[in-house]
Order: structure tokens, then C-alpha cells, then sequence
């Protein structure tokens, strides 16, 4: 492979915030672009991925009923984000006290001594500094106070796992969706779990911000049947008040990938928050980009929702969204039909309901 003239195997092509490495593959032959999360190979040299959790015979991720693969790690920081669990790139321990009964299993089968049990409260304490995200606590807790987020998998593991479900797929039309956290964050592996799945005759998806350089988007692009993307917010400002990045990267490559020759059908994804992006003006301003993208097939709304909050507490993170109210059902299906007027050739659904 060679890059600007530079023969190269291991070549460093982002800034200093979004480093990613692209890498020629001996394995198979392809070029894998690396996202700045991939992780290292396995003792055999096998991509790995961190992997936040893996749901069976979701209905909301995709044509059919969908293997739903969420990874761990996200550039962006939204303030409604429901999954606060998926946002660092390493793996993180939950702990809620409500739960603990302050039996002191975990404490003593902690391996690394980093657990103390309070002789006042009776709950557990975590010096994160010598945690080794073994687990162990939460294998050992018999309540369910310790929730484990975040292990290691193979390309081989995670594909043997979609691979459980072909039954389901094949009589619903389901298939497989990568979600996170951004899967783009861990480019390479993602390239390599959607490939061989694909070999199999598995359905494909991608749910994605698209914050990620074109580079690791195009290695992706061949082995999609369907690509989700989310947009937040139109406004540049706004986006980088509401979300921590520019929009720029993302409607660029939103505008990049519709042009591409192994472009897949692209369906776009507006969470629905009240006050932030529900404005006349933002709408239009969506709907308006819509009308340049060729591979548009939808649009969704995602209602708000303050489904994460018992999270933020299990990981001591504060929500930033305390006293915002989740939208009425009329007020979403008003703005879903008021997006509708105007994208009239593209269908726009609003939590589930298609509103023409
Ligand atoms: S994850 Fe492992 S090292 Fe960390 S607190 Fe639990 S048992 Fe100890
Ligand atoms: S094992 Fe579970 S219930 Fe017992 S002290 Fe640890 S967290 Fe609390």
C-alpha cells in the first residue's frame, strides 16, 4: 500500500484528537482502516473489539428482528445521550447501592483489593486506580448491584454470536446492526465483523454519528445493506454547545458517502428534543439537506426519553437533562408531519408510526 507517494504499512493520517492508524491486512488481504478505538489483536492476532453488550431480536434497529451489537467509546458528548455506559472507550464498572445488601462477596473476591466495604453505610466503595475490570464483583454480587460494561471480542467471537440468530433472520428478513457508542470509533474491527457476515448471507446495518474521518467510513461502506446516521442539530453552534463537535465532519461525510459508488441506502435519525433541535428552523434546515442526498430512503424522529438515568447514577455521572419533559405523542407526530411538508418525496416516521 502506498499513501502520497509513502510506501507504508502503519501510517498515521488524523490529528492528534482522532489518531488512527491505516494498516495492511496480511489476514485477508484487505486494507482495514483502524478507528482511533480499535483495540489491539488477540494472542492469535485476531482484531478484537470492545464490546458494551450484544441484544437478540431487537425490532428497532433495522428491517426484521436484529442481532444488535453495541460498542464502547464515542468522540461525541450529546446531552441527552441515554446510554452513558457506551461513551468511554474502556471498560467501566456500575455499581448501585440501592441494590447492595452490603454482603461483602465482591469485597473479598476482588483480586485487586480494590473494593472496601463502609462500616457506616454498609456499601461498597471503588478506589478506581487499582480496579483491573475483571468482573469478578460482578460475578460474585448475588443482588445484580455490580453492572459490567465493556469486554473484549474477537472478529471470530462477535460472529459466532450473530451467527447464533441465522434462524431469526432468515424467517423475519433481520439481519445484523452495529450500533455503539460509535462504532466508527473501532473502524477496523466493525470493517471485519460486517465482511464476514456478508460471506454469510447476513443483512447488514450501521448506526452511526459519522463523526469519523471519510477514511474508516469507506472501509466500511462494501459490506452495508443499510446506513443509519444520526442528525442532531443543523446549526454549527449549537451542535458543538449540545453534542462537544462541529457538524462539519458529518454532513460532509454524509454528502461524501451518498456520492460513493458503494453507497447503501441511507436512512437519516433526528432525536427529538424539546428545545434544543425541535425548531421550525432546525427541521427546515434538515429537511433542505435532505433534499441533495440521492440514497435517502427515510427519516425518523427519536422522541426524547429518560430511559439512561438510572445508569448516569450506577456510574456516579451527573444528567445533564434533569428537568427536561419528554415530548407529548401529539407533539412529536405535529413535527414529524411538519418535517413531512417539507421532504414531500421521502417518508418520514416518528416514534415507529409512519406519517406519510
Ligand atoms: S472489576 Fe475486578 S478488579 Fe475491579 S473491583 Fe471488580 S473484582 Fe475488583
Ligand atoms: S456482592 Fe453485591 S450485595 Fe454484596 S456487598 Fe458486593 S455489591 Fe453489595
Amino acid at each position: 500500500m502506498r499513501l502520497l507517494g509513502v510506501p507504508c504499512s502503519r501510517v498515521f493520517l488524523w490529528g492528534e484528537s482522532a489518531m488512527r492508524e491505516l494498516t495492511d491486512c496480511p489476514a485477508n488481504g484487505l486494507t482495514s482502516i483502524r478507528g482511533t478505538g480499535d483495540q489491539p489483536g488477540n494472542s492469535s492476532g485476531e482484531l478484537t473489539g470492545m464490546v458494551l453488550r450484544i441484544e437478540r431480536t431487537s425490532i428497532h434497529d433495522g428491517q426484521g428482528l436484529r442481532t444488535v451489537i453495541f460498542l464502547k467509546g464515542c468522540p461525541l458528548r450529546c446531552a441527552w445521550c441515554s446510554t452513558p455506559e457506551s461513551q468511554r472507550p474502556e471498560p467501566e464498572r456500575g455499581y448501585v447501592p440501592a441494590r447492595c445488601e452490603g454482603c461483602g462477596l465482591c469485597v473479598r473476591a476482588c483480586p485487586a483489593g480494590a473494593l472496601a466495604l463502609s462500616a457506616q453505610d454498609g456499601k461498597v466503595s471503588l478506589d478506581p486506580a487499582k480496579c483491573r475490570h475483571c468482573f469478578t464483583c460482578a460475578a460474585k454480587c448475588p443482588h445484580n448491584a455490580v453492572k459490567p460494561y465493556g469486554r473484549l471480542l474477537s472478529v471470530t467471537e462477535t460472529v459466532r454470536e450473530i451467527s447464533k440468530d441465522e434462524i431469526f433472520f432468515f424467517y423475519s428478513g433481520g439481519g445484523v446492526t452495529i450500533s455503539g457508542g460509535e462504532p466508527l470509533n473501532q473502524a477496523g474491527f466493525v470493517a471485519e465483523v460486517l465482511r464476514q457476515c456478508r460471506e454469510l448471507g447476513i443483512h447488514t446495518a450501521l448506526e452511526t454519528s459519522f463523526y469519523a474521518p471519510f477514511e474508516s467510513i469507506q472501509s466500511i461502506l462494501p459490506w452495508l445493506d443499510v446506513l443509519y446516521v444520526d442528525i442532531k442539530h443543523m446549526t454549527e453552534e449549537a451542535h458543538r454547545h449540545w453534542v462537544g463537535v462541529s457538524n462539519s465532519l458529518i454532513l460532509d461525510n454524509l454528502r461524501k458517502a451518498d456520492s460513493s459508488e458503494d453507497s447503501p441506502d441511507i436512512i437519516l435519525r433526528l432525536p427529538l428534543i424539546p428545545g434544543v433541535n425541535d425548531s421550525d428552523e432546525n427541521l427546515a434546515a434538515v429537511a433542505e439537506f435532505c433534499q441533495s442526498l440521492r440514497r435517502l430512503q427515510e427519516i425518523e424522529l427519536l422522541p426524547y426519553h429518560r430511559l439512561g438515568l438510572e445508569t448516569y447514577k450506577s456510574l456516579q455521572k451527573d444528567y445533564p437533562l434533569q428537568d427536561l419533559v419528554p415530548p407529548q405523542r401529539e407533539r412529536v407526530r405535529e413535527r414529524a408531519v411538519f418535517l413531512a411538508r417539507q421532504v414531500p418525496a421521502v417518508p418520514v416516521r416518528a416514534g415507529g408510526e409512519l406519517v406519510k
